[in-house]
């Protein structure tokens, strides 16, 4: 692994910076952005009048690799699942998803998560470590280099819990919003959180230019308890009223729920009922995500009908609902799957070569 800082994770006041520091006009600042995020590409030498000796300092100090994509899987509907391995070989994964004419890719923030959502598959690894900034721009930059464009909706729902790795997510937020980064605008970035309650609210302190979705999954503390062990420490009273807060700070913003619907566990016609409760006081959309099963999970996806029933409850309630199939069903749908799977086929694969060895 380089020690050099990584050219991908500086924003545009750190190139000020180091232009200041090498004694060149800000303006090359501008250039490099440029070059990055308005090219997807590295070659500085290449910009019109870039002084010599900012090139040889950013040469010297700076690293303009890339991670590898060692595994690429197509779904039938388009939808493109990488697996991205980072310098320090740990694996994360990046989903690619062409809808409406416009690409929404859904970046990792953590390679694993410490939040043990029960039915999680990345949830079983535990928490390895955070990614910086420069590895989430990097999974971006990949989608330049595999597609050949850049993504036009950002949403932090992958690997990991965004707001616990609250420093660099804000800043990859502030650099894909920025006029001279992606420019998205902060409708096009959503940060979903399993309900980090006071990193809610330092979101909101922090005027952080992006939308929230909350992965509520449970209307009930008993229900919520058993399915994500973090609403023992903030319960949902104090969801709510942080996602209250939110709606009337951000001038009525709405906030996306999110509710992976698992049989017997979350779907009956009271949690319908306690949902929409929930979304009518907030003014929330309400994305029903089916449950993905993985092996060794205890849970179970419902049925079509259970499932038809639930949004068709809300939507006559005057709820926007929306039942979210796992895009790219016919890949490894659920988060964290592919990564298992590539590990799995390696670790055999090592274990068959020390057999013939
Ligand atoms: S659902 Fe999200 S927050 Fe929960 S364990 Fe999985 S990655 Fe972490």
């Amino acid at each position: 692994m380089t020690s050099k800082v990584a050219l991908l994770g500086l924003d545009y006041d750190e190139l000020v910076n180091i232009c200041e520091q090498v004694g060149v006009s800000s303006v090359h600042a501008k250039k490099i952005m440029g070059e990055v995020f308005r090219y997807g590409g590295f070659d500085l030498e290449n910009i019109p009048d870039f002084p010599k000796k900012l090139l040889r300092w950013l040469q010297n100090n700076t690293d303009m690799t890339l991670p590898e994509v060692i595994a690429n899987q197509h779904a039938a509907d388009g939808t493109q699942k990488l697996l991205i391995r980072m310098a320090d070989n740990k694996d994360v994964e990046s989903v690619l998803i062409p809808a409406d004419g416009r690409l929404t890719q859904c970046i990792s923030s953590q390679v694993g998560c410490a939040i043990g959502c029960e039915f999680c598959l990345t949830a079983t690894a535990g928490l390895t470590r955070n990614l910086t900034t420069a590895e989430m721009m990097q999974q971006v930059m990949t989608t330049k280099q595999v597609l050949g464009c850049f993504p036009r909706n950002i949403v932090m729902m992958g690997m990991g819990e965004p707001l616990h790795n609250y420093e660099h997510v804000a800043k990859f937020v502030r650099m894909v919003t920025h006029d001279l980064g992606l420019a998205l605008s902060p409708r096009r970035v959503t940060i979903s959180t399993a309900g980090l309650v006071p990193a809610i609210y330092r979101l909101l302190e922090d005027n952080l230019p992006c939308s929230l979705a909350v992965s509520l999954n449970a209307t009930t503390n008993e229900i919520r308890n058993q399915i994500m062990p973090i609403n023992q420490k903030y319960p949902l009273e104090d969801l709510i009223t942080a996602m209250r807060k939110y709606v009337s700070i951000r001038n009525k913003k709405r906030i996306l729920i999110e509710y992976v619907l698992l049989a017997g566990i979350n779907d009956t016609m009271d949690d319908a009922k306690r949902l929409r409760d929930i979304a009518k006081d907030l003014g929330s959309t309400v994305n029903i995500l089916p449950f993905n099963p993985f092996e060794g999970s205890r849970f179970t996806r419902p049925s079509d009908e259970v499932v038809d029933m639930f949004r068709n409850f809300l939507n006559d309630a005057g709820v926007v609902a929306v039942v979210r199939v796992s895009k790219g069903r016919d890949i490894s749908a659920a988060c964290g799957q592919l990564k298992t799977e590539v590990n799995q086929r390696a670790a055999t694969l090592h274990k068959q070569r020390s057999l013939t060895l």
